[in-house]
């Protein structure tokens, strides 16, 4: 049987980008197929740590970096403090600036990408058919799903996340207001606990716009819009209804099944998302780099390319996301020792700093923190 292409990726958001990349400069034909025109507008902070920098194979250039982040501000239980690192942490993007760049790195490299909306995925003894909406059908050896949390196709590798194991968010992107009543965030994000289940609220400052948004988990965030809205009210920000969308967010750790017959998912469509901060975008470029290699092993019968895969992203991610998972409960379980500590405490927070620097694993900060947070939090308490 002859294929159109040798890998079929879905979804060119920073997974599919970077595996369709990866392939395209192994001299596979790749297909990258994307249903939105880009750029397009994808419900995200925009956060992009130096974790997630760490995996490109090019700089992101300066005009997509809209602003420096040193640190963060977080406020609890009429609490707020402020750590800074002297090294850059993250810097905030504009989602669909930064992955339409993403998408020509990957046509740079020599992928094909086609503006089409997949419909149907059939999986044939050797290959796949793919059935977009424009009509036409396309077949490959192998498929790639990065084609985010909500798709539909993820059901044909593994089950959907509990409503325990998934995340909702809602995310606004509001114009800079004047006077600006966050000028003196300068280099920091801003994070809000106590008014989402299970998460928390965020401004994070784009230059000329903020996105602001609450994130919380979907068993136990009853009604997320109405908790925007006390948020929105507590920092005083008006005029974010127009631009709010709601999105799921996988936080449910690293146990799932990511691969079967010709099929591989990557990024959200995989689930690999650190449940407690929400980063996804280090693991998404990450995971779309392992799947493409991952992909392109098993065009060798020989080889056992599953196993390969999941070692693989077990390897790089699964301490570091079953360790988020604990903080994750304990944080939220247990809000006035650990939350409190979190916003009492300069040295924990700028400790927990050097989580999105990847100078620090989830692990080895959580043991840093464990003895200490019953003194820091009592104190703190004890001093109100
Ligand atoms: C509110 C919110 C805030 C967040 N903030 C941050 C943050 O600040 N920092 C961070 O690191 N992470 C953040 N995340 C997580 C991050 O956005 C995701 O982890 C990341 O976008 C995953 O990338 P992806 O490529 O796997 O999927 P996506 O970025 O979702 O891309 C999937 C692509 O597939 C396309 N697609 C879907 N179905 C089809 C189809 N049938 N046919 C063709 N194309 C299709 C979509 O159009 C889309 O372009 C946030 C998430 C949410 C919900």
């Amino acid at each position: 049987m002859t294929y159109d292409h040798d890998i079929a990726v879905i979804g060119g958001g920073p997974a599919g980008s970077l595996a369709a990349r990866t392939l395209a400069r192994k001299g596979l034909s790749t297909l990258l197929i994307e249903r939105a025109a880009m750029p397009r507008r994808k419900v995200c902070g925009g956060a992009l740590s130096e974790h997630a920098m760490g995996y490109l194979d090019f700089p992101v250039p300066d005009s997509l970096i809209d602003w420096q982040c040193h640190g963060a501000r977080v406020h609890y239980n009429n609490r707020t403090l402020t750590a800074r690192l002297p090294e850059r942490i993250a810097v905030l993007t504009t989602r669909s600036r930064f992955d339409h760049f993403l998408v020509t790195k990957a046509e740079e490299a020599g992928a094909e990408t086609v503006h089409d909306e997949v419909k149907s995925i059939e999986q044939t003894e050797s290959g796949v058919t793919i059935g977009l909406k424009s009509g036409r059908n396309v077949t490959a050896r192998r498929c790639i799903i990065a084609a985010g949390a909500n798709s539909r196709f993820i059901k044909a590798v593994r089950r959907r996340d509990t409503a325990d194991e998934e995340g909702i968010c809602i995310e606004a992107e509001v114009p800079v207001m004047t006077p600006d009543p966050f000028a003196d965030l300068e280099g920091l994000i801003d994070i809000y606990f106590g008014g989402a289940a299970y998460g928390y609220g965020w401004v994070f400052h784009h230059g000329d716009y903020y996105s602001i948004g609450v994130g919380g988990v979907r068993s136990k965030f009853a009604d997320p819009m109405r908790a925007m809205r006390g948020f929105c009210a507590e920092i005083g920000l008006t005029g974010w209804e127009e631009s709010a969308r709601a999105h799921p967010i996988p936080r449910g750790g690293i146990d799932r099944t990511i691969s079967a017959g010709n099929l591989f998912l990557a990024g959200d469509s995989a689930g690999f998302v650190d449940p407690f901060y929400g980063e996804g975008l280090a693991y998404a470029i990450r995971s779309g780099q392992l799947a493409a290699e991952a992909a392109a092993l098993s065009l060798d019968p020989a080889a056992d390319a599953h196993t390969h895969y999941r070692e693989s992203t077990e390897a790089e991610f699964a301490e570091n996301l079953k360790y988020s998972l604990i903080f994750s409960k304990l944080m939220y379980s247990m809000p006035k020792l650990f939350l409190t500590t979190m916003t009492a405490s300069e040295s924990a927070l700028r400790q927990y700093l050097y989580v999105p620097l990847n100078a620090l694993s989830y692990r080895e900060y959580l043991f840093w923190l464990l003895p200490r947070a019953p003194f820091i939090a009592a104190k703190a308490l004890l001093s109100r």
